[in-house]
């Protein structure tokens, strides 16, 4: 996982309650505009600072990461299983 944003200065950062296993995680307003949280139950508050937790599995719910940190897309499993395959075939 990558980290995401940190920022040091008053700034503007989300906590969705429907998404959040920890009561103090944080999504930077990028990533939680980015990812969907639609009729979730969210609070807009002032940081002091901090980092956004987007993307880290132990904190929210995959589903609410944005599509930068979330849901990769898994490095392509064929020609793993190609190759397998073919070293059947010989
Ligand atoms: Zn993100
Ligand atoms: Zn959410
Ligand atoms: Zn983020």
């Amino acid at each position: 996982m990558q980290l995401c944003v940190v920022w040091s200065t008053n700034c503007i950062a989300f906590r969705c309650q429907t998404c959040a296993y920890s009561p103090y995680m944080t999504l930077y307003t990028q990533c939680f505009h980015e990812g969907d949280h639609e009729g979730h139950e969210f609070k807009m508050y002032r940081s002091a600072g901090g980092f956004c937790d987007c993307g880290d599995k132990n904190l929210l719910r995959e589903t609410g990461f944005c599509p930068r940190h979330g849901l990769y897309d898994e490095p392509n499993p064929l020609p793993g299983l190609f190759a397998k395959l073919s070293n059947k075939l010989e």
